[in-house]
């Protein structure tokens, strides 16, 4: 057979190199972005409960409405913003179907679209797929911040979308309501779609509270806002998530998500539904989180290596510059297979390979994992 290759150049996500490589070389895996602990005992049992009560067929296609009405409670308690739970919010299969339908739906050929380099690898190729021209904006170490002169020269005629996240994942840093400001100026008077993925919206950190496009409302009638449940819940491996946007926009969505999954797992709704109802369960992530950064940090700190500021996610850089002039790719791996601790290159972020010499952990893990990778990171010299 000969087959033309959609998309080349993309190979196996580093996510899945990264765990396998820890996996073979038995080393501990700071690699892929999960927790390394269970999630709640009462979630576990509502699912069971709702499985048992006989939830196990189609759930409506958009969702459950009795979840999307508790979310619709959540946004109002966050973000001061009413969103109608009917025909605003649709229930996916996590952020990365979210994502991936989003694309689809509103881009064509030869629409260009703004994606922020470091970006999480699951946004290019959808763009590429429908024949889309990905523009790249490129943050760069150490401090990977916008300059928005410089994102407002990227704005040509054919720009159909900008993508942006914030809490960023890999670099942890997060957008300000100066950031805001400056893409409502860019986008005005324009036909720009915004693609904003809040997957993070709880692990913010240092008393700051997380600013969402939900809070803009000239914003949010041109956006697809984009959550997780898997970063809130500790449940990665249940792929549930769920999208945010107008009426117009949901309703476009909606067209394409119901031939992309139809609908999504019928008793995890139920249980989700149940548990939302309780603002604790999520309101106080961040106290979680940032003691474990804190943890990892202070466990660190007579290491070679150099923290670059992390103000929110589940994910620090650290910059290997005073230990090594190699790739980070190649430090990456020798940190795995010689080391025992596995990280992600931060390069697999950029499609031009950018390497400012940082690599990512993830501190989603219990303290005795944290303090066990922190021992072997301290003896690299
Ligand atoms: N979001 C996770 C990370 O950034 C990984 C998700 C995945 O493996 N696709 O590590």
């Amino acid at each position: 057979m000969n087959i033309t290759s959609k998309l080349p150049n993309v190979g196996t996500s580093i996510f899945a190199v990264m765990s396998a490589l820890a996996t073979e070389h038995r080393a501990i895996n700071l690699s892929q972005g999960f927790p390394d602990f269970d999630c709640s005992e009462r979630l576990q049992g509502l699912v069971a409960a709702a499985m048992s009560e006989g939830w196990n067929q189609y759930a409506p296609m958009p969702g459950l409405l009795r979840l999307r009405e508790r979310i619709a409670e959540k946004i109002d308690l966050l973000y001061q913003k009413t969103v109608n739970p009917a025909d605003e919010i649709t229930i996916t299969a996590g952020g990365t179907q979210a994502i991936f339908t989003a694309i689809t739906t509103f881009i064509k050929a030869g629409d260009e679209v703004i994606v922020i380099e470091p970006a999480y690898d699951c946004y290019l190729p959808p763009i590429e797929l429908v024949g889309g021209v990905p523009v790249i904006y490129s943050m760069q170490a150490p401090d990977y911040r916008i300059d928005w002169d410089k994102m407002a020269a990227l704005v040509t005629p054919k720009t159909k979308m900008l993508m942006f996240n914030t809490p960023h994942n890999p670099t942890g840093t997060v957008w300000s309501a100066a950031d805001f400001v400056a893409l409502q100026n860019l986008v005005k008077n324009t036909n720009i779609l915004i693609i904003s993925d809040e997957v993070y919206e709880h692990l913010v950190y240092d008393n700051a509270s997380h600013e969402s496009i939900l809070s803009y409302p000239d914003l949010y009638e041109r956006s697809i806002v984009i959550y997780s449940f898997g970063k809130t819940f500790h449940t990665t491996g249940w792929k549930m998530g769920y999208c945010v946007a107008s009426p117009l926009l949901t309703a476009e969505f909606r067209k394409v998500h119901q031939f992309n999954v139809f609908s999504v797992n019928t008793p995890i709704q139920h249980a989700l539904s149940e548990f939302l109802a309780s603002p604790n369960e999520y309101l106080s992530l961040n106290n979680f989180y940032q003691a474990k950064r804190d943890f990892l940090l202070t466990a660190t700190a007579s290491s070679k290596f150099r923290p670059l500021p992390c103000a929110g996610t589940y994910f620090q850089l650290l910059d290997y510059s005073q230990i090594s002039d190699e790739s980070d790719v190649v430090f990456a791996r020798r940190l795995t297979t010689e080391i025992g601790v596995a990280v992600i290159p931060v390069s697999a972020f950029y499609s031009d390979g950018y390497d400012g010499k940082v690599v990512r952990l993830c501190f989603a893990k219990k303290e005795q994992t944290l303090l066990q990778a922190a021992e072997l990171l301290n003896t690299v010299c």
